[in-house]
């Protein structure tokens, strides 16, 4: 797919450095749109919809809250963790969006298997299907996240 000047521009908000330390690319060289519409393969592949992936580690994320930055189990099967900081990211597609800053830790217990996310990681994939470039310390790879929240 073709690039845009419009994505050329998020894509350089999104190196690190720019908006947060890391940046959301890591080492992945490929154009934003590519990145973007492999991961959309991926999730369909898997019977999946950003909005579905969206939603549970949005569901996580709400019951891990309670726990002010302790263990929370959920379901028996996970152990969620919340570390709020303070302050806002603004989402690098430039609209506007502000998202709060937190760590967002999930294990699944019997696959001894974990997860790390933010709120902004959340918006990301519902809003743009964006789950960040391979090497970034938060990306979440599609097949990855579905298998240790068990959405397949
Ligand atoms: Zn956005």
């Amino acid at each position: 797919m073709k690039q845009t000047p419009d994505f050329d521009k998020i894509q350089e908000n999104m190196r690190a450095g720019s908006i947060t330390g890391p940046g959301f690319l890591g080492h992945d060289e490929r154009n934003l749109v590519d990145i973007i519409s492999d991961d959309q393969a991926k999730v369909k592949e898997l019977g999946l919809t950003n909005e579905i992936i969206a939603n549970k580690l949005e569901m996580f994320m709400k019951q891990g809250e309670r726990g002010f930055g302790s263990p929370v189990k959920v379901d028996d099967r996970f152990v969620v963790i919340v570390e709020e900081s303070r302050g806002y990211i603004p989402c690098p597609f430039r609209h506007g969006h502000l998202s709060k800053k937190a760590n967002i830790n999930v294990r699944n217990i019997a696959r001894k298997e974990e997860v790390d996310y933010s709120p902004i990681s959340i918006h990301l994939i519902r809003e743009h299907g964006f789950y960040q470039g391979k090497g970034s310390p938060y990306r979440l790879d599609p097949a990855k996240v579905a298998r240790i929240l068990e959405l397949i």
